[in-house]
């Protein structure tokens, strides 16, 4: 039986880059993979293909409806959703291949098939060969939350999953769940001209953010045909016919009612995958949602077994999921790295893109923290202007008596890209005039999250 210093179940973004650190580190490391490629949901079926379809779409809408003001005009624009998946799938088998070799340059070894514990030091690979490892790391993430009344078929309700490969363009889509991976996949659709109903128990969407980010986005993406049912429970999705669902819900007042759409997103969420692991043959144990508990290390309870990404508790975020790995394995090595949870930013890439950092406005309610907020409209920032994006602004929070930066919620142009502005300033616990002192290139969209800062004291130049 072949031997490791650590061997990682699971090669998403969680796994992978554990096991790149580990290699770095000297530790001879095996990872081993069920899937024919490496990646995890991220590169396969999550972050990375969304972003395709995000980009080729918002390409698409572009041209019909912003380059005539550019003086661009063409005679008849046409998609080819079909094309446009090619793409997808050649960006998501570059970036897969780019993996495997990153795999040998480190010389780890990558085995295919199923991972199964036969104890806390051995793996078996599909029930054949097996292999050793002093450590082993769990990082087999999540999978997505179906039920039994809205059953997922692929075919015309899809998961995020099948949506990903739809080679059409429906003319109404419902998608149940507003939140990230609800509103990206349905803004694709938006932009290529479907039209879409958000159905949501929450008031609003992506309701785990500073509620005035998805009040923002609800208005934006009104134009491009999305429509809202919030504080509405599905009851029911079912087939009229070959290409009609039905789908009832309880809506706001308690009142049932039914809409037809030709597809269905269902994007409910997601949850720990831990299946067939024999997690209890050697007893790791649960939290009650069924994900891993670990404590500062990332050890579970079995010694010498780890967990780190989405199947343990947290933000379900490929860069949380890849940090978690890194700090796990530089611990072992008996490094002091630490993963900062409360900068982690999230972003969803809608356009205009959606991100934070820190805190928002209602979790300082919550905890009764004084602060003053800053805000600055993308309305009156001139390089918006040149680019017609003059949707959304960036809000600063931060504390009433230190100035220290508690949140940065961002709605607007390229916003993914400015968090990290945000999470710098953060992580080195900056005050909103630090930010406000420092130069900004003009100009630029990142001018706006200066003078959000400065506006924290009154003193916006622009504005
Ligand atoms: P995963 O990426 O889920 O990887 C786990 C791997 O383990 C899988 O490859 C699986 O096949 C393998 N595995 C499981 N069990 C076994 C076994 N027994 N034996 C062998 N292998 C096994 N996050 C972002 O940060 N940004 C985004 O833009 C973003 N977009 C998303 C879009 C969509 C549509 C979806 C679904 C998710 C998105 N996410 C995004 C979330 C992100 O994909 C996850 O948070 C991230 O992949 C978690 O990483 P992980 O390593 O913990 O697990």
């Amino acid at each position: 039986m072949k031997e490791y210093d650590l061997i990682v179940l699971g090669s998403g973004p969680g796994g992978y880059e554990a096991a790149i650190r580990a290699a770095q580190l000297g530790f001879k490391t095996a990872i081993i993979e069920k899937r024919k490629t490496l990646g995890g949901t991220c590169l396969n079926i999550g972050c990375i293909p969304s972003k395709a379809l995000l980009e080729s779409s918002e390409l698409f809408h572009s041209a019909a409806h912003k380059f005539e003001l550019h003086g661009i005009s063409h005679e008849k624009l046409k998609i080819d959703v079909k094309k446009m998946l090619q793409h997808k799938n050649s960006v998501v088998k570059a970036t897969t291949d780019g993996l495997s070799f990153l795999m040998k340059k480190n010389k780890i070894d990558v085995y295919y098939g199923y991972g199964r514990f036969e104890s806390s030091h051995v793996l078996s690979i599909d029930g054949k060969e097996k292999i050793e490892g002093v450590r082993i790391i769990i990082a087999t993430g999540s999978e997505v939350v179906s039920l039994p009344h809205i059953p997922i078929d692929e075919k015309r309700i899809l998961s995020s999953t099948g949506a990903l490969d739809l080679e059409t363009t429906p003319k109404h889509l419902v998608v149940i769940g507003g939140g990230v991976i609800g509103v990206e996949l349905g803004s694709v659709f938006g932009r290529l001209g479907s039209k879409v109903t958000v159905i949501d128990v929450m008031p609003g969407l992506i309701a785990t953010m500073d509620r005035e980010l998805g009040r923002g986005l609800e208005k934006v993406l009104k134009k491009i045909q999305f429509d809202y049912a919030f504080e509405s429970k599905v009851t029911s999705v079912s087939y009229k016919d070959e290409k009609t669902l039905k789908i009832t819900y309880e809506d706001s007042s308690k009142e049932l009612r039914t809409i037809e759409a030709d597809y269905v997103l269902s994007s409910i969420g997601r949850k720990a995958f831990t299946e067939g692991l024999n997690l209890d043959k050697i007893g790791v144990k649960l939290d009650e949602k069924g994900r891993i508990e670990v404590d500062e290390d990332f050890k579970t309870n079995i010694e010498g077994v780890y967990a780190i990404g989405d199947v343990i508790k947290g933000i379900m975020l490929a860069h949380k999921a890849s940090e978690e790995g890194i700090v796990c394995v530089e611990r072992m090595k008996g490094r002091k790295s630490k993963v900062n949870y409360g900068v982690i930013p999230s972003v969803v890439y809608t356009w205009p893109e959606v991100a934070s950092v820190g805190r928002s406005e209602e979790d300082l309610k919550r905890e009764a923290v004084a602060y003053k907020v800053g805000k600055f409209s993308f309305k009156a920032s001139a390089r918006a202007r040149v680019s017609d994006d003059l949707d959304g602004f960036i809000k600063v929070l931060a504390d009433e008596k230190t100035d220290e930066v508690l949140g940065v919620h961002m709605i607007g142009p390229r916003s993914a890209d400015m968090i990290a502005e945000a999470v710098l300033a953060m992580e080195y616990r900056a005050s909103s005039e630090d930010i406000g002192m420092m130069v900004h290139p003009h100009p630029t969209f990142s001018e706006a999250l200066k003078e959000a800062s400065l506006d924290v004291h009154g003193e916006s130049i622009n504005q």
